[in-house]
């Protein structure tokens, strides 16, 4: 695997590749990798001759500075991880190679999908995503950009920049990796002591539960239920949300046949988790 910590340079090995007609797809990532980010980098590599990946801890996008400081770091797993799974390039850059001094703040046009959910939660963070990634594309421009639906709003909202932007790179969204007990893999999850780690298994709980329950008609009730036993599991419950699955917004009245998501965010003590599931 080659390791490139340059625009400069990053740039100059892929035209190398693009002028010999190879196919080049993309993972970004912000390292402490689990298996949820390799089956991108699998996934990836069946797709495209190339397969890049960045590894960027991108302080842009942290609201929370506790948050951004206790992110965890593993650069030497991660290239171990990367190398096992046959990625070609791994672009490492450093903050002032990604936000040179005077670096301009563009505010990107997202709509409603950036203020709600983990929008609320979070204030600013889709604006610092849509700053790195768009950066990213632009010094990558891949055929394919891979991401995880663990992070469903983010899809939708890095949908939206590829369009505004107009890149013209695909995206290709894959299903969240879980663990035996159904957690979604995360960075975060190394967080948890053993009896949060225990109990983190109930958000995946509360969602097969509301996927088990779910009718036409109101969704409130289903929405109550999650969220009460989320609560009664030790949880601080930012949000449980039914939303129409191509559009995100709120579904209060279900016909029965729109493509329903749930998701989820929660705290266990400092460690805040997300997750979701398609309904039908
Ligand atoms: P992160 O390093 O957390 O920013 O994640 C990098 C990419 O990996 C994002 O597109 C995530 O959605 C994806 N990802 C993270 N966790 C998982 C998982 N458990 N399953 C599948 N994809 C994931």
């Amino acid at each position: 695997m080659i390791l490139v910590k340059k625009v400069k340079d990053l740039r100059q090995i892929l035209n190398g590749y693009r002028s010999r007609g190879l196919s080049v797809g993309f993972v970004p990532t912000m390292g402490a990798l689990h298996a949820g980010h390799i089956s991108l980098i699998k996934t990836c590599k069946g797709h495209h001759d190339i397969t890049v990946c960045s590894v960027f801890i991108n302080p842009a996008q942290f609201n929370n500075a506790a948050d951004f400081e206790k992110y965890p770091i593993k650069i030497e797993k991660d290239i171990e991880m990367l190398d096992a799974a046959d990625c070609n390039l791994l672009f490492l850059p450093a903050v002032g190679e990604m936000y040179p001094e005077a670096d301009p703040v563009i505010v990107y046009e997202l709509g409603y999908i950036e203020n709600m959910l983990e929008g609320t939660y979070r204030p600013g963070h889709f604006q610092g995503v849509c700053r790195i990634v768009d950066k990213l594309l632009a010094a990558v421009l891949p055929d394919t950009l891979y991401l995880g639906q663990k992070d469903y709003q983010q899809c939708m909202v890095i949908a939206r920049l590829i369009s505004l932007k107009q890149f013209s790179t695909q995206l290709f969204i894959c299903p969240i990796v879980r663990e035996a007990d159904g957690l979604a893999m995360s960075s975060r999850n190394m967080r948890l002591d053993e009896t949060e780690r225990r109990n983190a298994g109930h958000i995946y709980r509360s969602l097969q539960r509301l996927k088990e329950t779910i009718k036409p008609g109101e969704t409130d009730s289903f929405k109550i239920t999650a969220f009460n036993y989320l609560q009664t599991h030790g949880f601080k419950v930012d949000y449980v949300e039914i939303v129409a699955a191509s559009s995100l917004e709120p579904v209060i009245n279900w016909d029965g046949t729109q493509q329903l998501v749930v998701l989820v965010a929660a705290h266990l003590n400092e460690v805040r988790l997300i997750d979701n599931l398609y309904l039908n």
